[in-house]
């Protein structure tokens, strides 16, 4: 009789421990279990990166789903597009306003350069975030294939706006983004991909170059895929805060998901250095995703400037987008401030 009660009390005892354990070791693991993300960056026309870079890290942490690092060429290009910032005579200044850690030193030139000792470590990430634009200089080959080896073999990326404008010639890196604007392409590089008035997607081969947009403004989102994990829970149609609507993209567009469109109107979306450049009238491909190889792609073509950034719309879509294109699924919730079809809504971010 004695004897079993030892034994109850010493199981017990047993399984407070391997409970407490376990426990520990679920807590270490959570902690540990974190995706790894890289923002890329360096070469931009929109010479805001330096702010919208950390912007991205600060949304991709505040899931506690990610751990980011930053790699940006030796070499940094900050084209003009910018906003004004109180304080800031130059451009350049936010480099140093919005610091990464690193331990190259970083030139300022006046035009993209190559980076000869450009070469993240692409397998140590869960996800990259491509955060380069228009004209980006080539990476070493090196570095292109190892990016594509990683993509294929089940790799993460997310397109940022003018991360689309980038590389126009690299065949694969077109595949991967599976639509761009401007960069030298044309009707070789695929057909404009658009929904129509009736719905239909489009995949129009007319000649032409690729990219184009209006004067920034508010405009509707309007989701296509309504049971993809990204837009799942989201509202069909939404206000985006002020940014540029791209429209007349092109690409391969292989394997290729449209996730939500914008309309282009013809008068609204002129181009403002060309006058003869209409709005193209249709429904323009706002957020995609493309499978390439065993790898997963978000890409957004919002996310001009700082402010397009704040906006709930495009945090949201950007987080479950990262999360996405890690992990093949989305756990992230939609918050009570997401814009309505009437209403936009922002954040504002600390500058
Ligand atoms: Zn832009």
């Amino acid at each position: 009789m004695k004897f079993t009660t030892v034994l109850i009390f010493l199981s017990a005892l047993m399984t407070i421990i391997s409970c407490s354990d376990k426990t520990t070791v679920k807590s270490q693991k959570v902690e540990n279990d974190q995706l790894k993300a890289l923002i890329i960056d360096g070469q931009n026309n929109h010479g805001v990166f330096p702010m919208t870079t950390v912007m991205m890290k600060d949304y991709l942490e505040e899931t506690g789903l990610f751990e980011v690092d930053i790699e940006r060429t030796k070499y940094i290009y900050q084209g003009p597009h910018h906003n004004e910032i109180e304080g800031v005579d130059s451009i350049q200044q936010l480099v140093d306003m919005y610091p990464i850690e690193s331990e190259k030193e970083f030139e300022h030139t006046s035009k993209p350069q190559s980076d000869s000792d450009y070469h993240p470590n692409f397998s140590k990430y869960d996800v990259v975030i491509c955060n380069f634009g228009w004209q980006t200089a080539d990476w070493p080959k090196q570095t292109q294939d190892d990016f594509v080896k990683y993509m294929k073999s089940g790799g993460g990326l997310v397109i940022i706006h003018a991360a689309n404008n980038a590389f126009g010639d690299w065949d694969e890196y077109n595949k991967m983004i599976g639509l761009g604007g401007w960069g030298g392409r044309d009707e070789n590089s695929g057909p404009y991909v658009y929904y129509d008035d009736n719905d239909e997607l489009q995949r129009d081969m007319s000649e032409g170059n690729a990219g184009s947009h209006g004067p920034q403004h508010e405009f509707v989102l309007t989701t296509r895929s309504p049971d993809h994990p990204i837009m799942k829970d989201l509202p069909e149609k939404w206000l985006h805060t002020k940014d540029e609507l791209y429209e007349r993209l092109r690409g391969p567009a292989e394997n290729m998901t449209v996730l939500a469109t914008a309309f282009s109107d013809k008068e609204g979306n002129q181009a403002p250095w060309d006058k003869t450049r209409k709005g193209s009238g249709n429904h323009e491909p706002m957020l995609m995703t493309i499978e390439y190889g065993e790898g997963r792609v978000f890409h957004t073509a919002l996310g001009h400037m700082d402010y397009s950034m704040e906006s709930v719309g495009f945090i949201i879509t950007f987080q479950r987008g990262a999360e996405w294109a890690a992990t093949g699924k989305v756990t992230i919730d939609v918050p009570d401030d997401f814009p309505t079809v009437e209403q936009s809504s922002a954040r504002a971010w600390r500058k």
